[in-house]
């Protein structure tokens, strides 16, 4: 007798419901992208119990004919696959498996009226078996609903969250698809309680995206962001990213999407972090909405059963696109600060001055710490030079404070920059566009430095002498295992150059022959900025800091530093007038 046997139906939709339906926002994701499909505009999201006992839409969709609505639970049967062709598929869904499968571990129900269609119908199934059909009353649309997932299956149940946890992962599958359809409404109650109403804008245009972000990532977002508008042959970068200032420790808000399709991309999510190199710390993660938009014969994506992978035929090229687009907006916000940061700086000078009144401990001995300043070094620089410096973006220095940050006047306001970031941002600045540019300026070492290294290092720093070259290090062997520096890029002073040529052996090791790759160069530049800057705490003249202030208006990305600290902050007039209240 033959041992093989052909799987009950439900079996097999169990174990597609296995591959697709994680938790209740992995079915809530499918509902959604049915009533995309559809055409909804208005989308309405009830869940009970983190989406644990119902979860429930309701759309204004084309909805379903009888006929359909009957087939709409069995397995691989979908209205998308247009001529047997998988190649160019525009819709969300595809796969015909989601409905037959949230009914292998759930009871579902679904309500429709088919929009040239007189009447409305339901089809259910509960406890596994299909149910008969029944009018509706519905009125317009589609509207399902699924209960009590995986009462069923223990298993599953056992690994869901609170309540809470699994409200947040329904309201992050939510987002992205708002995202994504800025023409659409979408409105979420969560155990009766409404949670949001987010308006649809029906143009579809950037501007409308634009809105919809500030809906859905708030306001720090849409202050602190710049806009990546990129195209290269056959594809396409849209979006907003955060100035480097604004970041998160998870890249949970990271959010790509490609031809508006949700994906979680790790080479993606890879390319965005090298466009940030060298402008947040390495365990730091930047904010981002990136739309790209391709060909869809040039994406596969039927990769993944929960289709939040994709394949490209030329990876490469959209790793680039993403790089350079992004790079690039980062670039030309210049001077940009993040607007957060003043602002809190701003919400703790006003507690500080609360404090001072309230505080029954504050003595003269604070008072006096106040009003004499130590170590700020007043500048009194000729009138006709203030007055011209003042219309520049950073102003005009007019003091130094505990040698460490600058004090400049602009015409309507006041900043205070740090000069050891400032000077890094620069450093770092010169050094990559020397050795994109090929034309990095070299400075000769009246003594040449000998450094000792370990085999493995030096085994590398020699392999690499000709792309250090580029960098402006002129490094030769010396010994064993030891080298000879001769000559290190001029902008640089008191390199320690062990310490530096360690770094840049690791960072080789760890990254192999990238190393020469312009992705792998910022922090290599980051590193020799960092072991040669000036640090805080040395005496500036009037001549020297404005000469720091005119190069950092000039230099891409100067309003962070290296590690994504900002290097200044500016505080308007209308700031200070509302600090002293007198608005
Ligand atoms: P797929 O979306 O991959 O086609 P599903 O199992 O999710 O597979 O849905 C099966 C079919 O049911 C869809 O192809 C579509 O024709 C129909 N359908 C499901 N939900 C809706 C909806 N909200 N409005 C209109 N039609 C729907
Ligand atoms: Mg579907």
């Amino acid at each position: 007798m033959n041992k093989i046997r052909r799987l009950p139906n439900n079996l097999i939709n169990q174990i597609a419901a296995g591959e697709v339906i994680e938790r209740p926002s992995s079915a809530l994701k499918e509902l959604l992208e049915n009533s995309l499909d559809a055409h909804a505009t208005e989308i309405e999201i009830n869940l009970i119990d983190g989406g644990k006992s119902i979860i429930e839409v309701i759309d204004n969709g084309k909805g379903m004919q009888l006929e359909d609505l009957k087939l709409c639970l069995e397995r691989h049967a979908t209205s998308k696959i247009i001529n047997q062709d998988l190649s160019n598929i525009q819709s969300l869904g595809f796969r015909g498996e989601a409905l037959p499968s949230i009914g292998s571990i759930a009871d579902i129900s679904i309500e429709t009226k088919e929009e040239n269609s007189q009447e409305a119908w339901k089809i259910s199934i509960f406890n596994k078996e299909k149910q008969k059909l029944e009018p509706s009353n519905i009125r317009i649309g589609t509207k399902v609903e699924i209960r009590d997932i995986f009462y069923k299956v223990p298993a599953r149940l056992k690994f869901l969250k609170s309540n809470g946890t699994e409200t947040r992962y329904c309201r992050e599958v939510i987002k992205h698809l708002a995202m994504s359809h800025p023409n659409v409404s979408f409105i979420l109650t969560v155990d009766t309680k409404n949670i949001f109403n987010w308006r649809g804008n029906k143009q579809i245009n950037f501007e409308s995206t634009k809105y919809r972000l500030s809906q859905v990532m708030g306001d720090e977002f849409s202050n602190s962001s710049v806009t990546v508008n990129k195209e290269k042959i056959g594809c396409r970068l849209l979006g907003m990213v955060g100035i480097p200032t604004l970041n998160r420790n998870t890249g949970r808000e990271q959010y790509l999407f490609v031809n508006n399709r949700p994906v979680k991309d790790r080479s993606l999510l890879g390319a965005l972090r090298v466009a940030y190199k060298g402008l947040i710390e390495h365990s730091r993660f930047s904010v981002a909405v990136l739309f790209i938009e391709i060909n869809p014969l040039d994406v596969d994506v039927n990769v993944h059963p929960a289709k939040a992978e994709v394949r490209f035929k030329d990876a490469a090229k959209i790793r680039s696109l993403i790089i350079n687009g992004v790079r690039e907006a980062l670039d030309n916000a210049g001077l940009k600060t993040a607007q957060e940061i003043s602002n809190k700086m701003f919400d703790k000078i006003e507690t500080t001055s609360l404090n001072l009144n309230n505080d029954k401990e504050f003595n003269s001995n604070q008072l006096n710490n106040i009003s004499l300043l130590p170590g700020a070094n007043v500048k009194t620089p000729n009138i006709v030079e203030l007055n011209h410096s003042k219309s520049f973006p950073l102003g005009a220095a007019i003091a130094q404070a505990h040698e460490t940050y600058i004090i400049a006047e602009t015409n309507n306001g006041i900043i205070l920059i740090d000069q050891h970031a400032a000077h890094e941002r620069i450093v770092l600045e010169k050094i990559r566009s020397g050795y994109l540019n090929d034309n990095i300026e070299k400075q000769i070492l009246l003594i040449p430095e000998i450094v000792k290294l370990s085999s493995e290092h030096f085994s590398v720093i020699i392999k690499h002498l000709k792309s250090l070259l580029k960098i402006g290090l002129v490094i030769e062997e010396f010994d064993l295992n030891t080298v000879i520096v001769r000559e290190h890029p001029a902008i640089l002073n008191k390199v320690k150059f062990e310490e530096l040529i360690k770094d840049i052996a690791e960072e080789i090791l760890e990254f192999g022959n990238e190393f020469v790759l312009s992705e792998r160069l910022d922090n290599i530049c980051g590193n020799m900025a960092c072991h040669s800057s000036i640090r805080a705490g040395r005496n500036l003249k009037a001549s020297e800091m404005n000469a720091l202030l005119r190069e950092m208006e000039n230099t891409p990305n100067s309003s962070q530093c290296n590690h994504g600290r900002p290097t200044f902050i500016k505080l308007s007039l209308k700031d200070i007038e509302n600090l002293f209240g007198r608005t």
